[in-house]
């Protein structure tokens, strides 16, 4: 079995990225801007935010969160929102989800310019999405297809099956497989029988949000399996992390897999940053043409 290393693709991905950053500053004199909005105390988010806020200084990007208390109105986030959008050395502007169940995030995320959106939350840019005029690509979905391009996996003409239906992972999946050639069915928690409907798949990608949800049984045996989930749980006393798929029973099981952690979350943090360049990127070239 070959594993996916997100963790090494993502940092080929990233040292390109810099490169990238700098000649467009010698270009531009302009700085690359991602802001994080952190609402409340989760400390799963507060982790990843610091992921996130750490790499984009790595590769040249100016970065800041900005947190605000979990009690927050919506007016009071609605403003921030606009503010940012108005800034214009702001390019990114990500709202770290999930919000406070006070928050219903589809009305938050309406308020962001589809310019600055760099997860392709907003309604505009997944419209565009689907009619295949993306500004950017979802990054979760975009970081897999990036581990595919690095592996030399051709997903034409396979079957592959992905395990959830949200507007940040699995539907986003699902169509960019889609565009790829494969033929796509997508699972939810009213699939019957998932496990049969996965074992006859190519390709599996796993982003149900239930930990062990799949295991060896669950796949054919030269399958590639992706695994999206993240769990954070407590092993012999130590906190670790594990996903959807029991990573360890598939051993030589399956041709290909990604483990977690070091297989989607890193692919998922470097697209952001390389959605906020692009995103300064389209930003730039529209003011040189306005
Ligand atoms: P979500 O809760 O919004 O969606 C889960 C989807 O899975 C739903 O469509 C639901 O119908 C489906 N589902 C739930 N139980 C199921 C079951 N038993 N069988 C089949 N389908 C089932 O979650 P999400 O935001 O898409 O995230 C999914 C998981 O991925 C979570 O663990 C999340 O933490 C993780 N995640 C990881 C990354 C990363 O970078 N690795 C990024 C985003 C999300």
């Amino acid at each position: 079995m070959q594993i996916l290393d997100g963790r090494l693709v993502a940092q080929k991905i990233r040292t390109e990225l810099k490169r990238k950053i700098n000649s467009f500053y010698e270009k531009n004199k302009i700085v690359p801007g991602l802001v994080v909005i952190l609402v409340g105390d989760n400390p799963a988010s507060q982790v990843y935010v610091r992921q996130k806020v750490k790499m984009a200084k790595q590769v040249g990007i100016h970065s800041k969160v900005l947190s605000l208390p979990k009690d927050v109105s919506f007016d009071k986030l609605k403003q921030t929102i606009q503010n940012l959008n108005t800034d214009p050395a702001i390019h990114a502007l990500l709202v770290q989800l999930p919000l406070p169940s006070s928050l219903a995030w589809k009305e938050v995320i309406a308020h962001i310019d589809p310019r600055k959106d760099p997860d392709c939350l907003t309604a505009e840019n997944q419209g565009l999405a689907w009619s295949g005029q993306a500004r950017v690509l979802p990054c979760t979905p975009a970081g897999i297809m990036k581990l595919f391009e690095h592996y030399n996996i051709t997903l034409k003409g396979k079957k592959a099956v992905v395990v959830g239906r949200s507007q940040i992972v699995g539907l986003p999946m699902a169509q960019l497989l889609l565009r790829a050639n494969a033929t796509v069915t997508v699972c939810h928690s009213y699939t019957k029988n998932l496990s049969q409907i996965t074992k006859e798949a190519d390709l599996v990608v796993a982003a149900a949000g239930r930990q062990g949800l799949l295991g060896k049984n669950d796949f054919k045996r030269d399958a590639i399996v992706v695994d999206v989930g993240i769990h954070r749980t407590v092993e012999n006393n130590k906190k670790i992390l594990k996903g959807d798929v029991l990573f360890e029973e598939l051993k030589n099981g399956v041709s290909y897999a990604t483990p977690v952690p070091g297989g989607v979350g890193p692919m998922t943090v470097t697209m952001l940053l390389e959605n906020t360049f692009q995103l300064a990127c389209l930003a730039t070239e529209s003011r040189t043409h306005a």
